[in-house]
């Protein structure tokens, strides 16, 4: 019996080491332990991996601090498109919500889309039909606003490309000035999708991720997070979900491929995720991490950027959160 264990990320990306902040950094290291102990609380209740990884994601959501739910980052005209994925390992059976704009965690519908549907992607206002159907709640898009993200936004739209360039040491330090306060990864430069992986007492596994997207996407862009087998996946041998440049990791397949290199090549879940993150997504500047869990319960939680908010609950132990390399 594997001792029971969740992971979570809260984005990959750049490093704001010229303006670094100490509170700020403390308020992303609370949050995540606060996410933690809620899973393992779910997976030494006896909960399964599913319900676990599902909690962890709402309460990711739920935060402002990360680009998923309420947090979200704007699309280029100023809207919100959110899109969610759940899997369960032991079944295989996934659900998918893409493109929602009214929907207060879209991680509660793509768990509705599994159990209740015969569906796996469920997109735009149907899913937020199917969503309400089931009761979930329905919010107004100003509820995802934080004024962070809109002057993110506002950022972006002021550069030609889809997202800002990193920003020299100069700029960070009168962001920090002006600001009172810089996240320790750079938010202009940060892929900050939420996921979490879980292993339960009997070794089944989950994965579950969500994200707003990337800053000034287009309107109708859909990333990885909510295509199956690239930003999450789930079998009987790995749960992955991940973050970072979504067309590279869709492109790579990236969350399926850690658990067919374990299956098909008998690697270890160490090194099937390093050769996913460090070699497959760089070969096509994919910039990103991911989280990973095998059966046996190890964690592997690689990142070919600066830093990644990520943290590990083992049942029984205390929690560890990390935030750079
Ligand atoms: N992977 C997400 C996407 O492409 C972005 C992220 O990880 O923040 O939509």
């Amino acid at each position: 019996m594997p001792q029971a264990v969740i992971a979570i990320h809260g984005g990959a990306g750049t490093i704001t080491r010229a303006a670094m902040d100490a509170n700020r950094e403390r308020e992303y290291t609370t949050a995540l332990e606060q996410v933690l102990l809620a899973g393992q609380r779910v997976l030494a209740d006896g909960g399964s991996a599913l319900d676990a990884v599902t909690e962890a994601v709402r309460l990711l959501e739920d935060c402002p601090l990360f680009n998923a739910g309420r947090g979200a980052v704007l699309t280029h005209d100023g809207t919100y498109e959110l899109d969610a994925a759940v899997m369960n390992g032991a079944t295989l059976d996934a659900g998918a919500v893409a493109c929602v704009k009214r929907l207060r965690n879209p991680v509660l519908a793509a768990r509705a889309v599994l159990e209740r549907s015969e569906l796996v992607l469920f997109a735009a206002e149907g899913a937020e039909a199917f969503a309400e159907a089931q009761g979930l709640e329905l919010v107004a898009p100003e509820y995802y606003f934080t004024q962070a993200r809109h002057d993110q936004w506002v950022r972006a739209r002021a550069t030609s490309g889809m997202a800002l360039l990193d920003h020299d040491a100069a700029a960070l330090a009168a962001q920090a000035a002006q600001a009172g306060a810089v996240d320790p990864i750079d938010p202009d430069n940060k892929f900050g999708t939420v996921g979490a992986v879980a292993c339960d007492a009997a070794g089944n596994l989950a994965a579950a991720t969500s994200t707003g997207g990337v800053t000034n996407k287009q309107v109708g862009r859909v990333g990885d997070t909510p295509i199956i087998g690239a930003g999450c996946y789930a079998d009987d041998v790995a749960a992955v979900s991940s973050t970072g440049t979504g067309e590279m990791f869709i492109r790579t397949v990236a969350a399926y491929d850690v658990s067919a290199q374990m299956r098909y090549a008998g690697l270890s879940l160490e090194e099937s995720a390093r050769r996913v993150v460090m070699e497959k997504l760089p070969a096509i500047s994919g910039r990103g991490g991911l989280i990973a869990v095998d059966r046996a319960g190890n964690v592997t939680l690689p990142f070919n950027t600066e830093g990644m908010y990520r943290g590990v609950a083992r049942v029984g132990d205390p929690v560890n959160v990390w935030i750079y390399g």
